[in-house]
């Protein structure tokens, strides 16, 4: 019997927002009520300077705040960086690891986003390992085995449902305004579904949520959270602004 997945929709600001933004999760709390707070799970992920405000901003609303990434160590001789504890000690419950573009910018592989996805769950915080194929590799066929790969290469043994969210994102979708059809979704989500079987313990890969991200907007809300084995959204430009946020995890009422 499939496990009862509660939703989660989840914005990602990027390197976006000043103090002044902050103002949006009020207006998020706001479209936040009783009735959809009982459905699903909400969170932003401001960048770091705006974390703690962010935190006491939300206090009280339902709605979680996480970080857009982690160092895979604790503390140290490490310039810049930001560990998974300091990051929950400033009220953070969940850690972006392996984004595209942090892939991207900053060269990290599988092994890299494991030792974070590791070190945010020694936080006792939510790793949402992100796992998406370029154009390229969609173009050449490549799909599942590069998002295979990088789930083989990025997921922590012994990681459970509470600990672990995989968000498939689409490198070619995100900021775009392109998505994929509903059954590339669908084919895409089946398949990590079924791998999570293998790298997650028993009687917890069916409780993972597996969200999509990449261009989702109130427009094309409806129909991707619809997909099967599609748990929520992780969403970038459009969860800068209370409203589209707020109309994405609406579709959810
Ligand atoms: C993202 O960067 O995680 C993302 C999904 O971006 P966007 O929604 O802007 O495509």
């Amino acid at each position: 019997m499939p496990a009862v997945r509660r939703p989660l929709v989840a914005g990602n600001w990027k390197m976006n927002g000043s103090r002044a933004a902050l103002a949006e999760i009020g207006g998020m709390a706001q479209a936040f009520d009783a009735g959809l707070r009982s459905k699903i799970d909400l969170l932003v992920c401001p960048p770091v300077p705006l974390l703690w405000a962010a935190a006491k901003a939300a206090l009280g609303t339902g709605i979680a705040v996480g970080a857009q990434d982690c160092h895979a160590r604790t503390s140290g001789a490490h310039t810049g960086d930001v560990s998974a504890e300091m990051l929950a000690d400033v009220g953070a419950t969940a850690v972006i690891v392996g984004h595209s573009e942090r892939r991207a910018d900053h060269g990290e592989k599988d092994q890299d986003v494991r030792a974070k996805a590791e070190a945010v769950r020694r936080a006792a915080l939510t790793a949402i390992v992100c796992v998406g194929e370029t154009r390229d590799e969609r173009e050449a066929g490549k799909t599942l085995a590069v998002v295979r790969r990088q789930l083989r290469g990025s997921i922590p043994e012994g990681s459970t449902a509470a600990g672990l969210v995989v968000a498939y994102e689409p490198v070619w979708a995100i900021g775009t305004g392109l998505t994929p059809t509903v059954a590339d979704v669908a084919e895409v989500h089946g398949m990590i579904r079924a791998e999570l079987r293998k790298l997650v313990g028993k009687g917890e890969f069916e409780g993972v949520r597996i969200l999509y991200g990449g261009s989702v907007k109130p427009s094309n809300a409806a129909e991707l959270m619809a997909v099967e084995n599609v748990d929520g959204a992780l969403v970038g430009g459009a969860s800068l602004k209370a409203s589209d946020f707020m109309g994405i995890a609406g579709v959810y009422r």
